[in-house]
């Protein structure tokens, strides 16, 4: 927390929408395609062209709109926002002003305090713009305007926001909702996640907003963090040698960690706003409503609770789950039985998650069959096989093979904990005549070195003595009256 100054943010966040066509017309919203392959003349403007609504990216937003508990306007229609600039051809954006099609609504983000609810704004639809190369060429700048006509949402939230932390936060919650409900990819650096901060400075204690600055340009959720963090610190040498903020919008140098003055505010008034003409306006009715609601999946909070109350897993556990909507999918589908959910969890969440980041495959791909976990996790319940063994030997063989069964690999590679209770018996006799400074240290109350005789056992069995058994025998010896 700053001493003198209490930080104030709001973010406009776009999100592209994951639609397979534009938000006026069909051309392809591909990323990465050749410059000006999606461009028809609807995209670029010509005269006589005419827009048609793309309803798929209707479905969308209204299912961002209930997500984050917006009221869902009925009656909504589109607005001419005139401006000009190069990589706008038809020298308006298509957007919506006085009838966003969400309004109100909140997102709630772990915070010290337990979590807080952000409170939205509005949430609209809009076109995306095309996009200018300067890199290209020496003396011109180039246009691409595949990107013109991109369905967007814009997320809008009140002032809010009260540290770089906080706006972090936000963005993190904000990216997994989209993903989880397939509205957006959530690709920072592809740019289909985008966000502009509007931050502003004041006295702790003072009601009043402070003179803010919008920054562009923030690419990464770090970089959001990393550009407040530097603009508070600009507006506060400003505030504190009695000089006024300006209002007006920098962007962020991610490489000098700077923010450098693009513009100065344009107002509202600035964008000569006013109802589309060629597009009807948009009735939202119960009908379509109750459609979109219907195909929504469950939303992360609710499986949260629902993973602790029906499956019994730990806070920690569920929302550890939830934080990925094809993990939380893949222990719903896969897991044997609900008296194997902590196991299960377990697994998934610790051995399994690191070879995916180390092989870098996603849950979609894992194809570990429902059967194969089932015998596994018995197995190890069961202490047939142990779990380091387990996980570090058969997991990956069975990750890799769909058809490899854990039993067989355990008796193939000879891996299973069998030794009878007499071989055991022997190896720790083994191993308390071998060590009597230990034994004797242990009889006086160093209780931890039973690890150190249960490594040895374990190294001279070659991992096929029970542990359970193991420290039983060891407890029984070890106490035995000398
Ligand atoms: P625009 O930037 O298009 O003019 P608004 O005026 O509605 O739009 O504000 C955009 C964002 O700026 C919102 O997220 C709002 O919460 C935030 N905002 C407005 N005033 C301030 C302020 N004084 N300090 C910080 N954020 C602000
Ligand atoms: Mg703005």
């Amino acid at each position: 927390m700053h001493p003198t100054y209490e930080v104030v943010i709001g973010l406009e966040v776009h999100a592209q929408l994951l639609t397979a066509s534009k938000l006026f017309c069909g051309d392809s919203v591909k990323f990465g395609s050749d410059p000006n392959t999606h461009v028809s003349p609807v995209t670029l403007g010509h005269p006589g062209t005419l827009p048609y609504l793309n309803s798929k990216a209707v479905e969308l937003a209204l299912r961002m709109g209930l997500a984050c508990r917006c009221r869902i306007e009925r009656h909504s229609y589109f607005a001419r926002k005139n401006y000009f600039y190069p990589d706008l051809p038809k020298g308006y954006q298509i957007s919506q002003h006085t009838t966003p099609i969400c309004q109100g609504g909140y997102v709630t983000i772990p915070s010290e305090a337990g979590t807080r609810d952000i409170r939205l704004t509005r949430i609209h639809l809009e076109e995306d713009a095309g996009k200018s190369i300067h890199d290209l060429h020496p003396q011109q700048t180039c246009l691409d305007y595949n990107r013109a006509g991109t369905p967007l949402i814009e997320i809008v939230t009140e002032p809010d926001l009260r540290s770089a932390d906080e706006a972090f936060a936000f963005l993190t919650e904000v990216r997994k909702i989209v993903r989880w409900i397939g509205v957006c990819d959530g690709n920072m650096e592809e740019g289909s996640l985008r966000c502009d901060a509007n931050i502003s400075i004041r006295l702790h204690g003072a009601t009043d907003l402070g003179t803010r600055v919008e920054v562009k340009n923030l690419n990464s959720i770090r970089n959001v963090r990393k550009a407040i963090e530097v603009e508070v610190a600009r507006l506060a040498v400003i505030l504190d040698g009695g000089m006024q903020v300006q209002q007006e919008t920098r962007s962020f140098n991610a490489d000098a960690d700077t923010t450098f003055s693009i513009r100065t505010k344009e107002d509202a008034d600035d964008y000569r706003y006013f109802p589309e003409p060629d597009l009807p306006p948009f009735e939202c009715t119960e009908t379509i409503l109750e459609a979109v609601r219907s195909a929504m999946p469950e939303l992360p909070d609710s499986l949260r609770e629902r993973l602790k109350v029906d499956f019994g897993l730990s806070v920690y556990d569920a929302q550890q789950l939830c934080e990925d909507k094809e993990l939380a999918d893949y222990f719903l589908f896969n897991i044997p039985d609900a008296a194997k959910s902590k196991s299960f969890a377990n697994w998934l969440l610790g051995p399994v998650r690191s070879i995916l980041n180390e092989k870098n495959i996603t849950w979609t791909q894992l194809s570990v069959p429902r059967e194969s976990w089932r015998e596994l996790l018995e197995l190890v319940e069961a202490g047939q096989i142990g779990f380091s063994v387990a996980s570090h030997r058969i997991l990956p063989m069975m990750m890799d093979d769909l058809m490899a069964k854990p039993g067989q690999i355990a008796i193939d590679l000879d891996l299973l904990q069998d030794a009878g209770v007499d071989d055991i018996r022997q190896w720790v006799e083994e191993v308390i005549k071998a060590m009597p400074d230990k034994v004797m240290e242990y009889r006086k109350g160093k209780k931890g070195l039973i690890g150190l005789f249960m490594g040895e056992v374990k190294k001279r069995s070659r991992g096929k003595a029970d542990p359970k058994q193991t420290n039983d025998l060891l407890l029984e010896l070890l106490n035995a009256a000398i």
